[in-house]
């Protein structure tokens, strides 16, 4: 029987980090689960190539079932949630983020969003196979190839499979040394476009209506709604606007990125900013846009299973602790369907930019908590 190994593990990662994979490039994405498919393949599990729409690559869905032969293969299970795509286009390689390792450090693009956490999953069912060990539950693994840009194309496909899951682990990085998550922010998106009426500064100012004095007086309006003691966030994040210094503009528009806990603020505040009203009568205001990621809150559900996976890792030898995040995952989609522990991937640092890295350190504990997760939920 081969033991787990770290050296092991960390090639495979890097073999997967070393084909760059932006979400927006198709051929590299191609390329990307060509070779997750051919690995699993490899192993002996099987995976269904689901097609890419609308411009982005294609999601692999991978089921293990052979470690739980009294089990009907298409009983509910355990589904793995991981992305294949990155935020950083082709080249990062090659210039300001090579593949390195510096001490417990393993640096490239996506070693910790998500290469490094997707091969994990692979790694703990690699690993259970060869110590003969058994499953609950079919276990099955959905590596989608759009979650950096909002997982437009595979949602419905993780909303279906968490749907006949009974647990769901998600692959995101850890948190804060080691920390999982299990609770994330919702999200929502809008742009405000604020309509005037266009003259010359000089010889018809007063016929003018601008539409940046309306834009940035929505700005106020808009900050305005943040309430840290409700964990609501407001945030105007663009603003553009106006042709020339010498002309009263005519259009202006804000990007705005709203966070909230649960449901009900939810609604409130996108009833709110569907709700904005021009102060200058002569300005027309459009809104388009909203909810991007429900809310992921710690039901009873997901509690006991946190405790479960804290038991899990003391026995493995380490203390596993939890916290709620303000971004977004895919286990947004997932929490209010069924149970799910997120950031169960690699821990690291620097995810989207170029210092991103994980530590090698937490390639061993973290496997082998997938492993026993995998193992002993049912
Ligand atoms: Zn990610």
């Amino acid at each position: 029987m081969t033991a787990l190994s770290t050296d092991e593990i960390l090639a495979g990662i890097r073999a997967w980090v070393e084909i760059e994979s932006p979400t927006d490039d198709l051929a590299a994405m191609g390329r990307m689960a060509d070779r997750v498919e051919a690995e699993y393949r490899t192993i002996g599990a099987r995976v269904e190539r689901i097609a890419g729409q609308d411009g982005f690559g294609d999601h692999l869905l991978v089921t293990e079932d052979r470690l739980c032969p009294a089990v009907a293969a298409d009983r509910p299970g355990v589904l793995v949630l991981s992305h294949i795509d990155t935020v950083h286009p082709v080249g990062t390689l090659a210039g300001p983020l090579p593949f390195r390792i510096e001490g417990d450090r393993a640096y490239g693009p996506g070693t910790e969003d998500m290469k490094g956490g997707a091969y994990l999953a692979l790694a703990a069912l690699r690993q259970l196979a060869r110590e003969r060990k058994r499953t609950r539950l079919p276990v099955r693994h959905l590596l989608v190839s759009d979650e950096e840009v909002g997982s437009g194309t595979s949602r419905a496909h993780i909303e279906r499979e968490a749907a006949r899951a009974r647990f769901v682990l998600v692959t995101e990085p850890a948190r804060s040394g080691g920390k999982i998550v299990t609770a994330r922010k919702g999200s929502a998106m809008f742009s405000v476009t604020a309509h005037g009426r266009p003259a010359h500064a000089g010889v018809e100012h007063h016929l003018g209506r601008s539409a940046i004095r309306e834009i940035a007086h929505q700005v106020g309006v808009l900050e305005a709604m943040t309430d840290y003691a409700r964990e609501l966030t407001v945030n105007v994040g663009t603003i553009s606007g106006g042709t020339r210094g010498n002309v009263v503009p005519d259009v202006a528009t804000i990007q705005v990125d709203v966070r909230f806990p649960n449901p009900a603020l939810c609604e409130e505040v996108v009833a709110r900013v569907h709700a904005l009203r021009p102060r200058d009568p002569d300005v027309r205001l459009e809104v388009h846009g909203g909810v991007n990621r429900p809310g992921y809150e710690k039901s009873p559900a997901i509690a006991a299973l946190f405790e479960h996976a804290r038991a899990l890792a003391a026995e493995i030898g380490f203390k596993l602790q939890d916290l709620k995040t303000g971004g977004g995952s895919d286990g947004n989609f997932t929490a209010a369907i069924a149970p799910t522990l997120d950031g169960l991937g690699v821990d690291g640092d620097g995810g989207h930019t170029l210092e991103e890295r994980l530590y090698i350190s937490s390639i061993e504990p973290r496997t082998r908590l997938l492993m026993r997760l995998m193992e002993t939920l049912g």
